[in-house]
């Protein structure tokens, strides 16, 4: 039976505590600081899609100078303080951390990057200095990632920007979609507040692209436009019973969860949630932590092949959360409109394509699940009919860049609407590319 106020509000808020919580004492990070090599060429820089320099801002925490060391933080990455909370270390900078090899727990990368961050944040220490107005102007689409980087670096450079955003707060999917206990609603506030405290950056809320304002107005009224709008809808399971009541889409359901009371968000006794990316361990751990009995996660293929990493399956295990291998959705049934059951028909890996990959094969067998709720977490699809609708190249609704230069002039893009989906820390770094990208077209030297 979908239900809620199943817990407590003290239950709730245990739940969704702080997963990564930061070092209780100066003395804890410094220890760790220390144990830093300091590696030449250090693999855990290279491992950084934002080029941070790890072995010196770790250098700078051990000598006391937290400024100088958030300083370096932010310099490659002005989210360096969400991207403590939610990077994958395990397959980034930690994953890369030479301690790996002696079999010894690598450098707390992120942790320390947390340390230095808020101290910045919490003190309000603005440490860059935008040059005066230069008088051009940009206009930005999304206040996610992608698009608050590129807003930075091209105010620090005297650009006015003005960022257009459809939802009413910014920050992207670090505010709508990533899990509450990585992230908090206010952190995300904080950040955004942190970021445009540089001046020069104006963000125009509940303005989408497409509805309230359009390309050629943009390219009209400034110098240059960045389209950051990310992707957003979720891939459909094209099977019988999809639109019975109790079946949601994971990237909804999330949403609600990061703009409502817990208390108030309906959760299912018997969930099940289909995928076994990033998305699908947020929607179902969190569906666990509201409540959920049961839960159950299908996928089509092995764990060999699954798009999360390891650490995250191991929180959606150790949140109780069943899985069930080699494993398609075929129908949902139910009765009286809503979901009672997921039927399932197993599989079994094929021969190697020319990739070496194996594809899933049906066994012509089912299994059949008890469920009230079905999350659905097959992926997003980018905006397609945005982009087609505006004359701009793309394949399959992501949109086609050249050094970040779509195929119209004075148009640029990064983050998720390019690449279709991949981390906080790839979309910062894509948005200083396109900063970079639209410095040169505007004549501007750094
Ligand atoms: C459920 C979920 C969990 C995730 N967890 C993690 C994680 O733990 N760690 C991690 O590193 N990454 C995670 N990611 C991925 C990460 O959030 C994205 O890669 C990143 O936010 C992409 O940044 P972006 O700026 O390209 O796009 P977005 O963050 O999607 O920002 C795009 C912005 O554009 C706005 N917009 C969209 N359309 C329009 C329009 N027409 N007009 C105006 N504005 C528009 C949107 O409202 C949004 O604010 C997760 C993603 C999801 C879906
Ligand atoms: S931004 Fe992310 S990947 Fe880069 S050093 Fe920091 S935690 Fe590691």
């Amino acid at each position: 039976m979908i239900s809620n106020n199943r817990l407590s509000s003290q239950q709730y808020e245990q739940n969704f505590a702080d997963i990564h919580p930061p070092f209780e004492t100066q003395d804890a990070a410094m220890v760790e600081a220390n144990r830093c090599l300091f590696c030449y060429d250090a693999p855990c820089m290279k491992s950084c899609p934002t080029s941070i320099d790890v072995p010196k801002f770790i250098k700078q925490i051990t000598t006391e100078n937290i400024k100088g060391s958030a300083h370096t933080i932010f310099s490659s990455n002005i989210m360096g303080a969400g991207c403590s909370k939610v990077c994958p270390v395990e397959k980034l900078c930690e994953g890369a951390c030479v301690y790996n090899l002696m079999d010894e727990d690598p450098i707390p990368i992120a942790k320390l990057q947390r340390y230095a961050t808020e101290k910045a944040m919490s003190n309000n220490w603005q440490l860059f200095q935008r040059k005066a107005s230069i008088g051009k102007r940009v206009a930005i689409v999304g206040a996610g990632p992608a698009g608050l980087s590129c807003a930075h670096v091209l105010s620090r450079q005297g650009i006015d920007v003005t960022i257009y955003e459809k939802e009413s707060k910014g920050g992207g999917l670090m505010t709508y979609g990533i899990a509450a206990y990585k992230v908090t609603p206010q952190f995300c506030e904080d950040e955004v507040n942190y970021i445009t405290a540089i001046g020069g950056i104006d963000i125009k809320y509940n303005q989408a692209l497409g509805k309230d304002i359009t390309l050629q107005q943009l390219q009209q009224d400034y110098d240059a436009v960045y389209l950051a709008f990310g992707v957003g809808l979720a891939r459909q399971l094209e099977i019988p019973g999809e639109d019975l009541k109790g079946v949601e889409d994971a990237i909804s359901f999330i949403y609600e969860l990061r703009t409502n009371n817990y208390a108030s968000l309906a959760v299912g006794d018997k969930v099940a949630v289909i995928g076994m990316g990033m998305t699908a361990i947020d929607a179902a751990t969190q569906a666990k932590r509201l409540g959920a009995k049961e839960v159950t996660m299908v996928y089509r293929r092995t764990q060999e092949e699954m798009p999360c990493t390891e650490h995250e399956l191991h929180i959606a295990q150790l949140d109780g959360c069943n899985i069930i291998w080699l494993a398609a959705p075929k129908e949902i049934k139910g009765v009286d409109g809503k979901v009672t059951q997921l039927v399932c028909e197993t599989m079994q890996l094929g021969e190697p394509d020319a990739s070496g990959r194996r594809s899933p094969v049906p066994t012509g067998e089912t299994i059949v699940l008890d469920v009230d709720m079905v999350i659905k977490a097959a992926g997003q699809m980018p905006f397609d009919a945005l982009v087609n609708s505006n004359g701009i190249e793309n394949k399959n609704g992501k949109v086609t860049i050249n050094n970040a230069a779509t195929n119209i002039v004075g148009v640029f893009a990064g983050g998720d609407c390019v690449n279709g989906g991949k981390e906080v820390v790839d979309a910062v770094q894509a948005g200083k590319d396109g900063a970079a990208a639209i410095s040169k077209y505007l004549g501007i030297s750094n």
